[in-house]
């Protein structure tokens, strides 16, 4: 068992904050700047470190700079990004991919489109607003498609896609599919404030221009610059605390670096950890009104994890096979194949979409499957390496009883906190609808002329979403259509936990929209005196 000795004299701020926002990725980073717009005064408590973007990641690093290729992510010497509690002030935006993508109204309504899944208790119109503003001020680019179910956007002007996705595409086109230009949260012209992608493929170590969005630099730092933000780096909270007349009070931490105990106390508090370490949080803050955590009362806490699922296909497109090589890395994938099964005949619910090329080509792990000695081989992995493909679809999954998160208290982590522990079940929905979104890869790939290096034998988790379900009804639901805790009223949960459905779209859009949102939410309550 990791003890952790906790001074007894810790750090008791007498400010009360309007907000206390515990995580500031995606979501803590948008609903911290939109509150202080809007005049309040906001915390964020983060359990991780500040990270400097410019210098502290290793984003230009080659794999042969260091033993066995590995790179790390963060600069030998920086702690921080050790745990899912301590990802550091910006948390997963700093290494996030930035596809963007908007929900349609069949996302929003599965059940009542095709009676399964959950139905949001908002629609497409609710949210839309929403995707403008967050599109208008991180800077997302595309094309206008006008696909019915990938509503398009306030875009920046879109990148061109690269050789092998036409190729792809050609692949897909056979098969009545079709690709379109990735959406991303990346500049693809300047702005007064940042500068345009320079295409140097190293997004997901950190881009450190900040041409893709994170939330520290783009979100959080201006609003610090108002006065109205305070963040509380390397404080892992352990709890929020509710007083005994039914109101969240605050917050109590653990930091990690002066070893002491803290609190920070707020008119109203909101859960930002990033879906799982979310539901975590709440599990932990137990209390004589809550005894099975916070905001429970439903049963709902933990229940209805629905990660994405993906299924990544390697091959070789043969037609690039001795072509010379070029630095084609761009800003990873340029191209993303829309959903299209929606509207096929299927014995499954739901559907999937693809991403591809968005794995970096100076890991050439896949040159161990190539045959061969000597010169010969390194004659043949010259040959294929501009060939080599990554294809992932991603799968929706649906809710299932076997699918949940809780605490394991056997096993705690370095700071004493129980570990939280996924259990993912997959259902025959999900079954059916994994080997139907790698069959059709593997078609549209052959389609295209690639050679198929592996399939993957089942479905792996991805976007961690669920566990604190948004629903009208308090019985079944953690939180409303505002992200307010059905129990609390002032207690808030904004992050992917509150999706009752997931979609195959990656979810951090939608993450994005429903912060700002919020953020409207609280700011009018506060406005009012009811918090
Ligand atoms: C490599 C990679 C690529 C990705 N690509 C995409 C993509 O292309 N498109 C997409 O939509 N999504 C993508 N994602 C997912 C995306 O990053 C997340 O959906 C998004 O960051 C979620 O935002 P969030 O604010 O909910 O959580 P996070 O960004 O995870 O932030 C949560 C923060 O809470 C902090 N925290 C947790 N527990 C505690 C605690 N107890 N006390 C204090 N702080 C705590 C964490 O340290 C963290 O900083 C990607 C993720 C990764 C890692
Ligand atoms: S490719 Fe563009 S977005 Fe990605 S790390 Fe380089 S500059 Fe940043």
């Amino acid at each position: 068992m990791a003890a952790i000795h906790r001074a007894r004299s810790g750090h008791m701020q007498r400010t009360t904050f309007d907000v206390v926002i515990v995580g500031s990725g995606a979501a803590g980073g948008t609903l911290a700047a939109h509150l202080a717009r809007r005049g309040a005064r906001v915390a964020i408590v983060e359990g991780g470190p500040r990270v400097n973007t410019r210098t502290d990641f290793n984003t230009h690093a080659m794999p042969f700079d260091y033993p066995n290729r590995h790179i790390p992510t963060m600069r030998p010497g920086k702690p921080g990004f050790d745990s899912e509690r301590t990802r550091g002030v910006g948390g997963k935006t700093m290494l996030w991919n930035a596809v963007a993508l908007r929900f349609s109204q069949r996302d929003f309504k599965g059940r009542s489109s095709e009676g399964a899944g959950e139905d949001w208790p908002l629609d497409y119109t609710d949210v839309a607003p929403y995707y403008d503003i967050i599109e208008r001020e991180v800077g997302v680019c595309g094309n206008l498609d006008h696909l019915e179910d990938l509503p398009d956007g306030v875009f920046l002007p879109p990148v061109p896609m690269k050789c092998s996705d036409l190729i792809v595409r050609r692949g897909a086109r056979k098969l009545g599919a079709d690709l379109i230009h990735v959406r991303k949260a990346t500049l693809s012209v300047s702005t007064p404030t940042r500068p345009a992608c320079h295409f140097c493929g190293n997004c997901m170590a950190g881009c450190d221009v900040v041409a893709k969005y994170n939330s520290a630099d783009v979100h959080i730092a201006p609003a610090e610059k108002t006065g109205r933000v305070t963040v509380f780096s390397d404080s892992i909270v352990r709890e929020v605390m509710v007083s005994k007349d039914n109101r969240a009070t605050g917050v109590g931490f653990f930091n990690r670096v002066h070893k002491r105990d803290g609190e920070v106390s707020g008119r109203c508090v909101v859960v930002a950890c990033g879906c799982v370490q979310s539901v975590a949080l709440l599990l932990m803050s137990t209390s004589s009104l809550y005894p099975t955590g916070l905001a429970n009362s439903s049963g709902a806490l933990g229940r209805h994890f629905i990660p994405h699922f993906t299924g990544g296909i390697e091959c070789f497109l043969k037609e690039l096979s001795g072509a010379p090589a070029t630095n084609d890395e761009g800003f990873l994938d340029h191209a993303y194949l829309p959903s299209f099964m929606h509207t096929r005949k299927r014995d499954y619910a739901r559907s999937f979409g693809a991403q591809f090329n968005y794995q970096n080509h100076r890991l050439v792990g896949w040159a161990r499957s190539v045959g061969g000695i000597g010169r010969a081989y390194k004659e043949s992995v010259r040959q294929l390496y501009p060939a080599f493909l990554q294809f992932t679809p991603y799968g929706e999954m649906l809710p299932n009883a076997q699918s949940f998160v809780d605490l394991d208290y056997g096993e705690l982590d370095a700071f004493g906190l129980p570990r939280a522990r996924r259990h993912v079940h997959w259902a025959e929905n999900e079954r059916k609808l994994f080997n139907d979104m790698v069959n059709w890869s593997v078609a549209m790939l052959e389609q295209a002329g690639a050679d198929i290096l592996s399939v993957p034998a089942g479905p792996a988790t991805n976007h961690e979403l669920g566990g604190c379900r948004m629903g009208s009804d308090p019985r079944s639901a953690v939180v409303n259509a505002d992200c307010r805790t059905h129990d609390v009223a002032n207690l808030y949960v904004v992050d992917g936990s509150v999706f009752p459905s997931s979609s195959e779209k990656n979810p951090t859009h939608t993450i994005m929209a429903l912060a700002a949102r919020t953020a409207v939410h609280i700011a009018e309550r506060l406005q009012k005196g009811e918090l």
